[in-house]
């Protein structure tokens, strides 16, 4: 039986016996010991209760070699199903091949009213040696840890403000608290030996300084459909990535499908998805348009693809800790750095990608989708687990997938 087509315990069960989840894992997918109240009000404002979201897996992805088992939170249908059809396309080429070009952050100290732009940049970088002490003074324990602050730059902004840049190595964090630490003690040096203006400090969600690429290579014959050879749906996939790269209205829907992936492989591993949401569409407008993150063109009779984007994530800190199903997730995954993290997510991102584009220029999203959004309206229509099959079937029968049709059926049933 397929794993799709098993129980949830079957499945459990399965991925213990193939070594994916050690005891304490299993235990803890299996007995559902999911936050408490308590943990939940330590964690939130005002907090009144919790709000479940599925979670599920995206099997046998193939990265630089490896098989991982990617855990994905999201309460949209279809996107858990997608990536993994996109991660077993992918397997059958290359698999995903990915590349950190860097690992540090960025934090800004923004000096306003400064009245000669030029000048104050030049006396800053003089002063970058004594500044970069004053930042790793303000956060000692990632300086033993081997990475601290690293670099400081500036740019002059508009006529009147300045952008100082400290760029961090976080190691295995994140890394936005221990950079707003910096930050405010540079700010304060700033303040009150040079008399500078400081309107504010904060780390940078553009994160340049963190990118990934996750790349693939796969025969165009692997994308056969009945009535379309490989290298013309390929071709197809080819053309709607270029339309991603000169219309915004495209744009955006593409790097939606990428973030789809992206959002919960990330939501699982506990780190913060508005961060990379912000750093991702930012680096999709980075030379002035809004473009399609992923690119794909065909070569040789391979079909190649690549997304490069920020993901500036963490293995440890933030919500690794506080949120007791991370690190199940972590070992599920089977994940040990924050850079296992980043090549896993990335590879996630283009394989949500792929599927979506193949779906598009082929059989077109509706076909895959109705199958599993009618399931959805089955339990809107508050079909009971024993229900929802049959209401699934009639729906998809009827072809009448609105909730109005599926609460008639589902009283059909139980007259
Ligand atoms: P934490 O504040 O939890 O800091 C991580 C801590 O982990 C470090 O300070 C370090 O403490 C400890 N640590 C242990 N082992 C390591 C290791 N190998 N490498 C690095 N650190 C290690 O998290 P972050 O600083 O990463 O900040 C992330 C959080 O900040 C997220 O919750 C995010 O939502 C939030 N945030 C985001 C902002 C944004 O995106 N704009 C703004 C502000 C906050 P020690 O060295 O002392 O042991």
């Amino acid at each position: 039986m397929k794993f799709y087509q098993q129980s949830r315990l079957q499945r459990l069960t399965t991925l213990r016996q193939e070594g994916h989840l050690d005891n304490s894992a299993y235990q803890y997918f299996l007995n559902d010991q999911g936050l408490t109240q308590e943990r939940a009000n330590q964690l939130v404002e005002n907090q009144l209760t919790l709000f479940p979201l599925p979670e599920g897996v995206a099997r046998q992805v193939l990265v630089d070699g490896e098989m991982h088992d990617v855990p994905m939170v999201t309460e949209e249908p279809s996107v858990i199903a997608a990536a993994s059809n996109g991660a077993k396309m992918a397997a059958q080429g290359t698999g995903f091949q990915t590349k950190i070009q860097n690992r540090q952050m960025i934090g800004q100290i923004i000096l306003e009213n400064v009245a000669q732009p030029e000048r104050t940049k030049q006396n800053l970088l003089m002063d970058k040696t004594h500044l970069l002490e004053v930042a790793n003074a303000a956060h000692p324990s990632i300086v033993k840890r081997g990475g601290g602050a690293k670099d400081l730059r500036v740019r002059i902004l508009g006529s009147a403000f300045l952008s100082v840049d400290l760029i961090v190595d976080v190691k295995q964090a994140m890394g936005a608290n221990m950079l707003n630490t910096m930050l405010e003690a540079v700010a304060s040096e700033l303040t009150t030996t040079r008399q500078d203006n400081c309107l504010m400090s904060i780390l940078s969600n553009y994160a340049t300084e963190s990118l990934v690429t996750a790349s693939c290579v796969i025969p165009v014959s692997v994308f056969e459909i009945q009535r379309l050879a490989g290298n013309q749906v390929a071709a197809k996939i080819c053309a709607a990535s270029q339309v991603a790269q000169l219309d915004p209205y495209r744009a955006a829907t593409h790097n939606k499908g990428i973030m789809n992936g992206i959002d919960a492989a990330v939501i699982a591993s506990g780190n913060d998805f508005r961060a990379i949401e912000s750093g991702a569409q930012a680096y999709a407008a980075r030379d002035g348009q809004y473009r399609g993150l992923s690119q794909w063109h065909v070569h040789e009779d391979k079909l190649v693809g690549a997304l490069t984007l920020p993901l500036p994530l963490g293995f440890v800190g933030g919500a690794t800790k506080t949120l007791p199903i991370v690190q199940a997730n972590q070992k599920l995954a089977g994940i040990n750095s924050a850079e296992d993290l980043m090549r896993v997510v990335a590879a996630i991102g283009l394989a949500q990608n792929l599927a979506a584009l193949k779906a598009l220029v082929t059989t077109g999203i509706q076909k895959g989708h109705m199958a599993l959004q009618a399931k959805s309206l089955a339990i809107s229509a508050g079909a009971t687990t024993n229900e929802v099959q049959w209401l699934t079937a009639k729906l998809l029968q009827t072809k009448k997938f609105d909730l109005r049709t599926a609460k008639l059926l589902l009283r059909k049933l139980r007259q």
